[in-house]
């Protein structure tokens, strides 16, 4: 695997499959890599003649300073992973590689109403971050194919919101991947690596409540279905629900009433601890 830390040299590297209209498939992702990232490098590998990962802590979508401090980082191991999937290049720049200008957001991305709901709303800035470093990423890179993780429901809209703004559609193929669990359910996560023992066990009730709620769910009224599963959620070890929340699958827009046929998917983002985690579900 090459391994590049300067944009110049990984271009150099990139020009030749770009001009030879090589496909490439890329995975950007902020380290602590599991079991769902390297996901994302087979499925790269399947279809690219070359695959990229990128890791890089962003620190301009971090709206919270110690959520930044505490990001796990193990880059030697990550490494080793991504090596035993073949991957192609390893893209590892720092803070003045990717901001050689500076960290401050001098761009507004017009995302509309998807940054307003949900993470949007709980973490003001963090969408507008993401884009900036994915923009600068792909602007690098130049996949075919970008690889994604369902995990983040919100920010694959986003990303798809980006490429659009970039007037990049016809030029690179979103492809979103399965979210990959533990055993017990849990979403893998690098944040997960933050939580006590105790903790960890008890991460898994969003796991849970959702395998409750697409059981029970039917049509009509959702909210008291809500309200039992965030009482859940608190009982087993949470201590603050930012939203639980059933939504339009391709719009986000949150329902109260369900007609039975709209497609729909299940949000939570909750502490556990100091750690919040997020995941979803489609429910049907
Ligand atoms: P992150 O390093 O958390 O920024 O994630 C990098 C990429 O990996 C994003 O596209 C995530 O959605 C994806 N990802 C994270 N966790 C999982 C998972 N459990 N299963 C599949 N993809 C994931």
């Amino acid at each position: 695997m090459k391994i590049f830390t300067k944009v110049t040299e990984l271009q150099s590297y990139l020009n030749p499959f770009i001009s030879n209209s090589k496909s490439i498939g890329f995975a950007p992702t902020m380290g602590a890599l599991h079991e769902g990232h390297l996901s994302l490098i087979e499925e790269s590998k399947k279809s690219n003649e070359l695959t990229v990962c990128s890791i890089f802590v962003n620190p301009t979508q971090f709206n919270d300073p110690k959520d930044f401090e505490k990001y796990p980082i193990s880059i030697e191991q990550d490494i080793a992973l991504l090596a035993t999937k073949n991957c192609d290049v390893l893209f590892l720049p720092n803070v003045t590689e990717m901001y050689p200008n500076g960290t401050q957001k001098s761009k507004f991305y017009d995302l509309g109403f998807i940054e307003t709901v949900l993470d949007g709303a709980y973490r003001p800035g963090h969408f507008q971050g993401v884009c900036q470093v994915v923009e600068r990423l792909l602007e690098i890179v130049q996949p075919n194919n970008l690889y994604l993780g369902q995990k983040d429901y919100q920010q694959c809209m986003v990303i798809q919101k980006l490429i659009a703004l970039m007037n990049w559609t016809n030029k690179i193929n979103l492809k979103i991947c399965a979210t990959l669990r533990e055993k017990d359910g849990l979403a893998m996560s690098s944040r997960n690596l933050r939580l006590s023992i105790d903790e960890r066990k008890q991460a898994n009730a969003i796991h849970k409540c959702f395998i409750s709620i697409k059981e029970k769910i039917k049509k009509g009224e959702l909210n008291d279905l809500l309200l039992i599963n965030e009482s859940f959620l608190i009982e087993n070890g949470f201590r603050k629900i930012d939203y639980l929340t059933i939504a339009k699958a391709d719009t986000l827009q949150s329902i109260n009433n369900w007609d039975g046929q709209q497609k729909i998917v299940l949000l939570a983002a909750a502490f556990i601890g100091e750690v919040r985690l997020i995941d979803n579900m489609l429910l049907n």
